[in-house]
């Protein structure tokens, strides 16, 4: 099988993470005793907290919270900022791990504008600027969108958000571990990550970056192995945030899943995916049956490239590479807006997400495949 759906989770993952998985398969709660065993599992649980800090850019590694997913740090963002009569502005690109809390949140009259992306960042950023109003509380922008692989400048948004005290929430879901991110010079407030996509950890683990505590409740309460007479949840970090259990095997896979991105590099790591990109691209712009949607990727593209083939619909042409051997996601990839965006909400796209283990190799057979396929 060539695996070309890494936009929803890497696969293969390294071989160190497959290794960190099954050695910690077992082992004490972390945190939570004071034998051999669960201070060890407490040191490493802090190594991956310093070593994600370090990769992101983070000052305190305590400001580095370990969540099940990104949807789940969005979530922790959303309900646990927000209040009655606040107003969110959100890009045109965004997934339903934001739109789908937004929408439930409008029961408590929580509002929001949709400020859409344009291929020049200065049009973004004045439409972000004019969706701003007195009550908007949050801003909300994905770093790279998870169907078309268009950078968003989030940088310069939160810049903008700044000028008017207002915080700003990045969803890294497609950037973390081939865009550098430092969160000390971009002052993001809130940055939202997983831990299975791009920073080649495993599923149901991610993490939620909080540059300031202050204004963030908790939306789970419970122990934290400390404090315990305590009835009422700690207010540092990153106990506040980090209740019950923690998903040890995910943290110690996602240790190793950062030594194997600092190992390469997340430049170089970016690089091989675009130029596999560009080389598919070209390809594919020279097959008359193939819509592109966007330019030709770029050093600011993310690794993802959507298109479709003329008069079949995105799950058909998705159904004919599986029957090749060739993993690719159809459909709506849980961002409507980004596919209304371009007019395909009712075709969907075929997604191309490669990892750094994808090879040339691979993209020429799907090329191959794909011009064998439509020429049909
Ligand atoms: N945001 C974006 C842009 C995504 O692509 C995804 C995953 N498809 C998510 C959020 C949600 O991530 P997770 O499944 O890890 O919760």
């Amino acid at each position: 099988m060539i695996y070309l759906d890494n936009a929803a989770t890497t696969y293969p993952k390294p071989q160190s993470v497959l290794r960190a998985v099954s050695q910690n398969m077992q082992g004490a709660n972390p945190g939570r005793g004071g034998h051999s065993l669960a201070i060890r599992a407490a040191e490493n649980v802090y190594k991956c907290r310093v070593k994600a800090a370090k990769l992101l850019g983070v000052k305190n590694a305590g400001n580095v919270i370990f969540t099940s997913g990104c949807t789940m740090s969005i979530n922790m963002v959303i309900k646990g900022l927000l209040k009655k009569g606040d107003h969110v502005v959100v890009s045109d690109m965004e997934h339903n791990a934001v739109m789908r809390p937004l929408e439930a949140m409008s029961q408590y009259g929580i509002k929001y504008t949709v400020a859409s992306v344009c291929e020049n960042d200065e049009e973004t950023i004045s439409n972000f600027r004019d969706a701003l109003n007195e009550h908007t509380r949050l801003v909300i922008c994905t770093q790279i969108s998870n169907v078309w692989g268009i950078r968003l400048p989030v940088e310069r948004i939160t810049a903008m958000c700044h000028e008017y005290n207002i915080p700003v929430m990045v969803d890294a879901a497609q950037s973390a571990g081939i865009v550098n991110i430092n969160m000390m010079n971009s002052k993001f407030d809130y940055l939202c990550v997983p831990a299975h996509k791009g920073l080649y950890g495993v599923m149901g683990s991610g993490l939620l970056v909080v540059r300031d505590p202050k204004n963030l409740q908790p939306i789970i309460h419970g122990g934290t192995g400390s404090d315990s007479l305590l009835l009422t949840q700690p207010e540092y970090l990153p106990d506040k945030f980090e209740s019950g259990t923690p998903n040890y095997i995910g943290i110690t896979a996602l240790s190793a899943g950062i030594d194997f991105i600092n190992s390469i590099g997340e430049e170089k790591i970016h690089r091989h995916e675009i130029e596999l990109l560009s080389m598919l691209y070209d390809n594919l712009s020279r097959n008359k049956k193939i819509k592109l949607y966007t330019p030709r990727p770029n050093e600011k593209s993310g690794g993802v490239l959507s298109f479709n083939v003329k008069d079949k619909t995105s799950e058909e042409t998705a159904a004919y590479l599986n029957s090749r051997g060739i993993a690719v996601r159809a459909g709506l990839h849980c961002s409507p807006l980004a596919h209304k965006h371009f007019g395909t909400e009712n075709i969907g796209a075929v997604r191309i997400a490669p990892s750094y283990f994808t090879t040339y190799s691979d993209i020429y057979t799907l090329s191959r495949v794909l011009s064998a396929g439509s020429a049909r």
